[in-house]
Order: C-alpha cells, then structure tokens, then sequence
C-alpha cells in the first residue's frame, strides 16, 4: 500500500492517520516484516493488524552467495509461486535486479524462465517485498545502507505486461518516508511491449528504459524472441524514436543485445544493427551481453573476440557500445540463467523438472 492507502486503511478500523504513516515507515524505511516487531504500536492495535492484513507474504526458499558477492534468492509467493532477485555489490553503488512476474509468457529462446511460462503476474508489494528482503540480507534488518541502491526489472518476467504492479511499487518505493528509491534509479527491460513503451514516454517520474533486441533482423529476432512477430523491429524502433522526446538532456536509452556464439555475433550482423539503429537516428547506446549458459539451452556464449570485434564495428559506425561483465555466474544469477540451477531447494528448478 502506498502512504496514503495505509492512511485510509487506519482510519477504516477508527485509528488515527497518523498510524497509517507510521506503519508505512515501519514497513518502508525501518524494513520490518511483521507488525510483532512495530512494538511502538500499542499492543491490541497489533493484534488488530494480525487479525486484518498482513505485512510480509514472500518466504526466501533459499540464498547463494557468489565468489564474486553477488547474491541470489530464491523466494516463494504466498501461493507457492517462485520468484527470483538477485543483489549485485558494486564499488559505489548496490544493483538489485528483481522480477515482475513468476515465470513469463514471453518465450525468449536464449531464457530459462521462458520454460515456465506464465504463472502469474506479482503484485506491487511482492515486488516492493523482493527490495526489501534483499537489503535486509545484505545490510541488517532496518540497517542503513551504505551505497545507493540501483533497481532494474529484468529477472523474471516482462514487466511491461505488469505494468501496474511496477508502477505502483515504482510509486511505493520512490516515498522519501520509505525506501526513498526514485524512479531515475530504476531501469524497466522490455522485450518490445510497443504500446506500453508509448505509454511510459508519457510518465512524468518515469524509469529509464532498456530495450532486449538479440537481432538486427526480423527474421533471426522471430526466431530468437517471437513477441517480434507483433511488434517487428521497424515498429519497435518508430516506439523508440518516440519514447526519445521523453529523454533528459543526458538520458540515452539502452539495447540489450545478447551474443550468442554464430547466432548474431558476426561481423555483417553487427553492420546490420549500427545500420538499423542509425536509420531511425536514436540516442542509444548498446550493452552486448555474452550469453550465460544455462543447462538445457541450446547457445553458447560468444567467444571474447568475436564480442570485440562486434564492439568495434558498431562503434566505427558512430553507435556506442559497452560490453556487461557477468556477475554471479557461479550461481547461476547472471542475465537469463535464472531458473537454472537445479537442486532441491530450488522451486523453478523442480517445476522445470517436471515439465522435462
Ligand atoms: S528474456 Fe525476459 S521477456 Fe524473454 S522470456 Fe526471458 S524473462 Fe521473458
């Protein structure tokens, strides 16, 4: 609930409003999982609480902890639904990387979540939720925390098919009285929702966007993700174009374009996108992503040279490139790994079993 949801809910049970902010702060900003522990609250005014909401519904099913200190969470909804976050540590700053739904509908041929497909979309406060219990792990219950804190929406799901759920947990979180994450700290990854794209332009306190492309053609992006078959590359880039009048004098958008070994690493392909992109002139900049194997799929990561001279291409024609680093590929929480690992404690894992 945002602060002022949480205000009307008081009141609807003859409490003050100001109990509403309280408790908003407890959850919010204090990081507190259970009304028990809001012990500034008089005691029948908790069991009340107990008695009418709750304040936590995620479980953490289980945690990894990288070599390299990233950390991945495997948590269940209260209907026994996974859901995955991953924390990612970084000199000046912390990256939480969480999902919006369990599971996704989309079906990315590189992504293990794509095996799921959908099991249903998150609510805001199981998002808000995944933020919280990833610093409270990292930092101590209610603790402050030391560097700022990153969002992007790129675990599991495709948040703009859960549209509303981000933008109210995008609202909840941005509070100065809560988590005080504001929206310019949050990038939403979209494999290519084209109407949804038009419609975050038009948010005022929008996030940043990233766009997955993996292809520089229809025909190879058809076959890699077949949510362009909707929404062709052309279609795509017009969204984008318009989405560039939104843009801050020094915001650029980003294409996410994972490398796949002789899929779409080769030279004539890296053409093919600096082309694209400069025909629709966008102020973008490309992140290749060397693809994390992920057991049953069938791609291998593009060899180190092969995404060099990819880079150089692309920059030779004016198009800035950027290469990610992989994190927490040890425990598989690294970009469309997640779901990977498969142990018993692992929920994804056993439905993937399941559905082999
Ligand atoms: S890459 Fe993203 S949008 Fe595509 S199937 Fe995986 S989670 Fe869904």
């Amino acid at each position: 609930m945002t602060q002022a949801e949480l205000t009307a809910f008081v009141e609807e049970m003859n409490e003050p409003p100001y109990r509403g902010r309280q408790i908003f702060g407890a959850l919010q900003q204090r990081r507190l999982r259970s009304f028990d522990e809001m012990t500034d609250l008089p005691k029948e005014f908790r069991a009340k609480l107990n008695e009418h909401a709750t304040a936590s519904t995620l479980t953490v099913e289980s945690r990894y902890i990288s070599e390299d200190g990233t950390r991945r969470y495997l948590m269940k909804t209260h209907d026994g639904l996974p859901v995955e976050t991953v924390f990612i540590p970084e000199e000046r700053r912390d990256t939480i990387c969480f999902s919006s739904q369990s599971g996704c509908p989309l079906q990315c041929s590189f992504c293990l979540t794509a095996k799921l497909g959908l099991l249903r979309t998150l609510t805001a406060g199981e998002i808000v939720e995944q933020i919280i219990i990833a610093l409270n792990d990292a930092y101590g219950e209610g603790q402050r925390t030391p560097r700022g804190t990153n969002l992007v929406a790129m675990g599991a799901g495709e948040p703009m098919l859960a549209f509303d759920s981000l933008m109210k947990a995008l609202k909840i979180m941005s509070d100065p009285k809560g988590l005080h994450i504001v929206s310019n700290r949050v990038t939403v990854s979209t494999a290519g929702i084209v109407p949804r794209i038009r419609e975050l332009a038009t948010i005022e306190d929008r996030p940043h966007l990233a766009i997955s492309l993996a292809a520089p053609t229809d025909e190879l992006r058809n076959e890699l993700m077949p949510i362009n078959k909707k929404w062709p590359l052309e279609e795509l880039l017009a969204a984008c174009k318009e989405f560039e009048r939104s843009l801050k004098p020094n915001e650029r958008f980003t294409f996410e374009y994972v490398m796949l070994d002789a899929v779409n690493d080769a030279d004539e392909q890296a053409r093919q996108l600096a082309n694209l992109l400069n025909r629709h002139a966008l102020r973008a900049k490309v992140n290749l992503i060397p693809h994390n194997p992920a057991d049953p799929l069938p791609y291998r990561p593009s060899k180190p040279e092969r995404v060099e001279s990819f880079k150089r291409i692309l920059e030779s024609k004016g198009v800035h490139a950027f290469v990610r680093r992989p994190r927490g590929r040890d425990i598989y929480a690294a970009c469309g790994q997640l779901a990977a690992r498969r142990t018993a404690a692992n929920p994804i894992a056993a439905m993937l079993h399941q559905l082999a």
